[in-house]
């Protein structure tokens, strides 16, 4: 690509990223509420006043208000800012990575997917069924057209196509990641005598898994659960709260790595 066009590319990437990051912080507070995402139009969830187009400009309107309502004056929520910027940069590293490509749109639909799951888990502790169950078909239309990578088909059907290695590789890792983690879960609840992962973990790991394959997903998995124990088990240090009964937001972490692996390898 030619310097001018790159870019441009880039601006639109940084462009669509940006809407796109307005459009999930919709999602994020909607889709757990059980409230439509395309209606009613953009509300202050202090006051519920109408927001007008010119005070939803992505960061700009944020700085322009001093992060409050036009009408009500309360703080907007820090996230809105951070999940616009966060969509634009993730966006913008797809664009430099995989250029004008059914993979680039492959990806940005999973990144999109996963800062939204982040966000509600961490707010709500829920991974809604929309954004787990739905990412999960769009991962399988998907693995149709961007094959899966996995040594599995690669090894064991080298004759076989490569859109048939691809559901192959990506049926391999939703069997073993999301098999693993239920597995884990009925472990654990038998251990602990309490739900520490969820049915939601568990849908959320076969998302995973659709879409990255099996060697990927492992990867994604673990950067997951150190950051988790890391940071997790700092913040309930820091924090003073119980280890025992504090629920950390587990899907928020597992987000986090996976997340980052497309970004890294190709
Ligand atoms: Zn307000």
């Amino acid at each position: 690509m030619a310097p001018e066009s790159q870019i441009a590319f880039v601006a639109i990437a940084t462009i669509v990223g940006l809407v796109t990051g307005s459009f999930l912080n919709v999602c994020i507070y909607r889709i757990p509420r059980d409230v439509s995402i395309v209606f009613p139009r953009s509300f202050c969830v202090e006051c519920g006043k109408q927001i007008s187009w010119y005070d939803n400009v992505p960061l700009l309107s944020y700085a322009l208000l001093h992060g409050r309502c036009r009408f009500c004056r309360k703080p907007i929520e820090l996230r809105y800012p951070i999940v616009e910027l966060m969509t634009a940069v993730v966006f913008i590293a797809i664009a430099i990575r995989y250029g004008w490509s059914v993979a680039a749109l492959k990806w940005a639909v999973f990144e999109a997917t996963l800062i939204v799951l982040f966000w509600t888990d961490l707010e709500e502790r829920i991974l809604p069924d929309e954004l787990t169950l739905g990412g999960f078909a769009a991962g399988l239309i998907f693995a149709a057209f961007v094959p899966v990578y996995g040594a599995f088909g690669d090894l064991f059907f080298p004759g076989m196509g490569s859109i048939g290695r691809s559901f192959l590789n990506a049926g391999v890792a939703v069997i073993f990641l999301a098999g693993l983690i239920w597995l884990m879960a009925i472990l654990y609840a038998r251990v602990r005598r309490r739900e520490g992962l969820g049915f939601g973990d568990v849908k959320l790991l076969a998302l995973l898994a659709v879409f990255l394959g099996l060697e990927k997903g492992i990867a994604a998995v673990l950067i997951g659960a150190v950051a988790g124990s890391v940071i997790g088990g700092g913040y309930i240090l820091l924090a003073h709260k119980k280890a025992s009964t504090y629920e950390l937001p587990f899907g928020s972490f597992l987000c986090a790595g996976a997340a980052i692996v497309p970004l890294l390898s190709s």
